[in-house]
């Protein structure tokens, strides 16, 4: 695997790629790496001929706020890691390397960047956009991975690539959690013991859901209900929401169908933690 952190050398280095006929996989992630993903990075080794990682705190998605500067940090490790699952191309840019100058020009997609995560962040997604797209121009034609743990982040991902032509394939993966159920997340790492222990009530609340949801029940009132009573037994957890909504356009829905999804924000300490399922598919345990 070689490391690169100038934009004009991934550049050369996948032009040569193409020009061999080859496939690329590209992985974005702030780095922090566990296995969700590496499960990203081992998918797009499985279906390309390279894959180029990258690990880039993006600064534009965070608010003022947030947790930008305590973000965690291991590039020793997650340079072993991204190796190990498959990576050929760590690209690590610095900041001045990404945003040589202030940012002028951003992207942002209206509508589904509003709802949900939008509603209580809402920077976030023309962040996240607007990186990301700066990342499909630098790697170009390729497939890109991005874990269904961020699913409006995919949604809007989606539609942003759709929208501007970009020759990127947008690829899902599943969510990876812990032995609990609880989703992986580099920002597990700033739950107390207690809280982590708490933090198991995410997963569970959507577990009971889902069995409610077997046994016939379609009203997302009702699974509302029975998320937010669960997560309520722990006073630790503050919820920011929990919704069912269509999995495409994010709208609000009131009666279970197959493209339902169920999402849950909720705050525990100093993490602001996040989940979500197909209603009638449940979690993938
Ligand atoms: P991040 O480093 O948090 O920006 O995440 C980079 C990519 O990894 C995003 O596409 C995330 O959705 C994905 N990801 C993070 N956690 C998980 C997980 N537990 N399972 C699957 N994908 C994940």
């Amino acid at each position: 695997m070689d490391i690169l952190t100038e934009t004009k050398h991934l550049q050369n280095r996948l032009d040569d790629l193409r020009n061999s006929q080859m496939s690329i996989g590209l992985v974005p992630t702030m780095g922090y790496l566990h296995d969700g993903h590496l499960s990203l990075i081992r998918k797009a080794r499985s279906e390309n001929d390279a894959v180029v990682t990258t690990i880039f705190v993006n600064p534009l998605q965070f608010a003022e706020t947030e947790d930008l500067d305590t973000y965690p940090t291991d590039i020793e490790k997650d340079t072993f890691l991204a190796s190990e699952a498959g990576t050929d191309l760590l690209f690590t840019p610095t900041n001045e390397e990404m945003f040589c100058d202030d940012v002028l020009t951003t992207v942002s997609v209206q509508e589904i960047s509003t709802v949900l995560e939008g509603a209580s962040r809402p920077t976030h997604f023309s962040g996240v956009a607007t990186i990301v797209a700066k990342l499909f121009n630098i790697v170009g034609v390729c497939s890109a991975y991005f874990g269904e743990k961020d699913w409006q982040q995919i949604q809007v991902i989606k539609r942003m690539a759709q929208d501007l032509s970009y020759r990127v394939e947008i690829k899902r993966c599943p969510i990876i959690r812990e032995k609990d159920g609880l989703a992986m997340s580099s920002r597990n790492v700033y739950l107390t013991k207690e809280q982590r222990k708490q933090a198991s009530h995410i997963p569970e609340s959507l577990l009971k859901a889902h069995e409610k949801i077997i046994e016939g029940e379609r009203q997302s009132s009702v699974i509302k209900g029975i998320i937010s009573e669960r997560l309520d037994r722990s006073s630790a957890i503050d919820i920011d929401y929990v919704e069912l909504v269509n999995g495409e356009n994010l709208s609000i829905t009131d009666q279970i169908d197959e493209e339902t999804r169920v999402l849950v924000a909720v705050r525990i300490g100093a993490a602001r933690l996040i989940d979500n399922m197909n209603a009638l598919e449940g979690l993938n345990l």
